[in-house]
């Protein structure tokens, strides 16, 4: 994958939540969406894919951008930047990216090279899918019967610290660990 296709990749991701999001200078601003007004825009010239994939996460969870524009230190702010990393470093690794050239990726996606450091190290996301499993494994201990309905696949993501946009994937290794599909 190239700048081209990851930033196609992740603009069709926020058409897909229905956001009409196009080329558009607004204000000098790089790349902004409205979750309410469902509009979004971005210099063509400027957005990197991490641009973009920040912009996404806040259309994913609906967050209120008018407020946290301004609160770099928001946690609404703070969750975009860390989940934007982790999906282009998915989207990074999944196209044959080699997971120990983080200087090359952040060149590649614009990610800052500090945040995706620690990103990387705290989720112990290069070998994410053994650790996913791993969590599987020790969450369903934690339960007497287990039965369809018994596990919460968010519950699961927020004990073990994964972001919702797993949900997923977690979905999926909790079906094979416990050996039948979850009913929730
Ligand atoms: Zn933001």
């Amino acid at each position: 994958m190239d700048i081209d296709d990851l930033t196609d990749f992740i603009i069709q991701k926020i058409d897909k939540l229905g956001i009409d999001y196009r080329p558009y200078n607004y204000d000098n601003q790089i790349a902004w969406v409205d979750c309410f007004l469902k509009i979004g825009g971005y210099n063509p010239d400027t957005a990197t894919p991490f641009n973009h994939a920040h912009e996404y996460i806040h259309a994913y969870y609906n967050d209120d951008t008018r407020m946290c524009e301004y609160d770099k230190h928001s946690p609404m702010e703070k969750r975009a930047n860390k989940e934007s990393i982790i999906l282009l470093w998915d989207l990074f690794t999944a196209s044959g990216g080699n997971d120990n050239d983080v200087t090359l990726f952040c060149d590649l996606t614009g990610c800052p090279y500090n945040d995706t450091f620690s990103v990387l190290k705290k989720t112990n996301h290069c070998d994410n899918f053994d650790s996913l499993v791993d969590c599987a494994r020790d969450y369903v201990t934690y339960f007497d019967v287990i039965v369809p309905n018994t596990i919460n696949v968010y519950n699961f993501l927020d004990c073990y610290g994964l972001p919702y946009t797993d949900y997923q994937k977690a979905r999926d290794t909790l079906n094979q660990v416990c050996g039948f599909e979850l009913a929730v």
